[in-house]
């Protein structure tokens, strides 16, 4: 048995099968590589699900973590640190924002957006209106948000007032709202149900309804935030500006952290008390966090971006094109891209990613429908042109 089949063998009689994983033991990490416990190459377009955005390992997130990591691990939030400012310093600075709230993940991020949606419109309105499609987290409520049946089940009753607007559709959103609504809560793009991104328009109406209901905007940028469509955050490509908003995934580049970010007027519904978390806004984790938004700002990062997320979106529409069969286009913002599947290519969906995975190629099947595409954002023309031409060989075999 092989190094890593043995690992493998051990982890999966003592873990709770939670998780269909691919079968490789993952040991290092640089860039946009993997490599497994027995020496396979990888070329990751997955980025740890949207996180490891500046690439695996990166040396000056690294450095930080280590330095942090010698002076200071964790002290809770009874007391300040200076890495936790920094990074809500810098968030603030570089967004909507005046204020932050630092979590540990995306779910207990909007778990805190949730609450202060709730705490800031008074007992009778607790309402939350989320789309139909959504993912927002594996916790009760974030679970509740989420708009896709297949989350709920088994686990009724859900936290109360939750209802989900069908996506695209404002005359149902707007037929949702009552006395008790007190928040709209969405995705600019849904990562996980396809790489749907929401029309701007509709996103715009949207942000129309909040004002004229006076409900609060949510936007879960958990996995949209932190540069991933080509600007820091999704929301300033779209002309809208939330009243809330989430972030998580890249945020520490592969540390675990998130964040609720909002106005001075809207934090003022929490007081001491009102919310907390033990590691909240740790110190290692914030000091990568300082890293990624310092490298993200630097000049020409963006440019960067959008020039690969050209490079990505040419390969796949052209790939597109030559399997019409299998693919009906491209659909995204940035480097989160999908190439949307025929019925006939959704069938085979899971087969492509697993043949890819084979040829040492990282991609996975997002929703049921779309293959997702999301490299670090440090990704290299030459990898993209290594992921199309390992695609069209796939889809080659399958013809
Ligand atoms: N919100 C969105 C949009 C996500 O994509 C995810 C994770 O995929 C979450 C929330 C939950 O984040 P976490 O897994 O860090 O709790």
């Amino acid at each position: 048995m092989s190094v890593g089949a043995d690992l493998m063998a051990r982890s999966d009689q003592v873990f709770i099968q939670t998780y269909s994983r691919f079968p490789a033991m993952m040991v290092r990490g640089e860039g946009c590589r993997l490599w497994d416990a027995d020496g396979k190459e990888y070329l990751d377009f997955l980025s740890g699900i949207a996180v490891c955005a500046l690439g695996h390992c990166h040396p000056e997130v690294t450095r930080a973590i280590c330095e942090q990591a010698g002076k200071l691990v964790h002290v809770s939030n009874l007391f300040y640190t200076e890495p936790q400012t920094e990074l809500a310093r810098l968030l603030t600075q570089h967004s909507f924002a005046d204020r932050v709230f630092l979590a540990n993940s995306g779910a207990e991020a909007n778990e805190a957006a949730l609450k202060l949606a709730r705490i800031h419109s008074g007992p009778d309105r607790y309402e939350v209106i989320s789309l139909t499609g959504s993912f927002h987290g594996r916790t009760l409520a974030t679970v509740a948000a989420t708009g896709q049946p297949k989350f709920h089940e088994g686990f009724e009753p859900l936290p109360q007032g939750f209802v989900h607007a069908e996506f695209g559709d404002l005359r149902h959103l707007e037929g949702l709202i009552s006395d008790r609504t007190c928040a709209i809560f969405c995705e600019p793009l849904q990562g996980e149900s396809g790489v749907r991104p929401l029309d701007r328009v509709y996103l715009q109406k949207i942000r129309e309804l909040c004002d004229r209901h006076d409900l609060l905007l949510i936007f879960d940028e958990v996995q949209t935030g932190m540069g991933r469509t080509g600007t820091l955050f999704a929301y300033e490509q779209l002309g809208v500006i939330p009243d809330i908003m989430t972030l998580a995934k890249a945020l520490g580049n592969g540390l675990p952290i998130g964040a609720m970010l909002t106005s001075d007027k809207i934090a003022a519904a929490f007081s001491v008390g009102s919310h907390a978390s033990t590691f909240g806004g740790n110190p290692v984790a914030a000091a990568a966090g300082v890293v990624v938004l310092k490298t993200m700002l630097a000049d020409g990062f963006f440019d960067g971006v959008r020039a690969k997320e050209h490079l990505l979106t040419q390969g796949l529409q052209r790939t597109a094109r030559r399997f019409p069969g299998i693919a009906s286009g491209t659909r995204g913002l940035g480097l989160i891209q999908g190439l949307v599947l025929t019925p006939a290519g959704i069938e085979r969906g899971q087969e492509i990613v697993n043949r890819l995975f084979e040829r040492g190629v990282l991609i996975n099947f997002a929703g049921g429908r779309v293959l997702r595409f999301i490299p670090p954002l440090i990704v290299e023309p030459e990898d993209i042109g290594m992921l199309i031409e390992a695609l069209t060989a796939v889809l080659e075999e399958l013809q």
